[in-house]
């Protein structure tokens, strides 16, 4: 069936932007070079910026449901010297670590069939 909008690669992105335009009533095909899903963590700690595009479409609810709230972080080199330190922005979304995989494709499911 033919569609609006072809979206090509269902990584964050492909599938952030299907959502939104399944959620605005715009008909779109998605389509993938990889038969199924990769297997790495490429995602551990989700970025205030993104917690913002999550929360200005109102998607932000289940991903901090499943999220460690991460405070600071200190960053080490060779020797154990100390090379940087975050800590979240007074004014945005503090920086969460979101258990890998699983639960984070759960949250992004129940987006996409809300
Ligand atoms: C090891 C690792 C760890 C990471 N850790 C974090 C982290 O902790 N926090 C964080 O915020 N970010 C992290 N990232 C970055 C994050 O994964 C990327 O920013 C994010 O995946 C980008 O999403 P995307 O949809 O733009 O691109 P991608 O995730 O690259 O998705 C693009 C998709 O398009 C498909 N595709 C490409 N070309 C075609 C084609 N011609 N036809 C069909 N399909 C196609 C690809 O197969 C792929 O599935 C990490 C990345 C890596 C590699």
């Amino acid at each position: 069936m033919p569609s609006d909008v072809l979206i090509i690669g269902a990584g964050p992105s492909g599938l952030f932007a299907a959502a939104e335009l399944a959620r605005h009533g715009v008909d779109a095909r998605l389509i993938e070079r990889e038969a199924g899903p990769h297997r790495e963590a490429r995602a551990t700690a989700i970025q205030p910026g993104t917690l913002e595009i999550l929360d200005s479409v109102g998607a932000l609810p289940p991903f901090l449901d499943a999220a460690e709230h991460v405070r600071c972080a200190r960053l080490y080199g060779p020797g154990m010297a100390e090379l940087g330190a975050m800590s979240h922005h007074p004014g945005g979304q503090p920086l969460r670590r979101v258990p890998c995989g699983p639960r984070r494709r759960q949250a992004l499911s129940r987006r996409s069939a809300s």
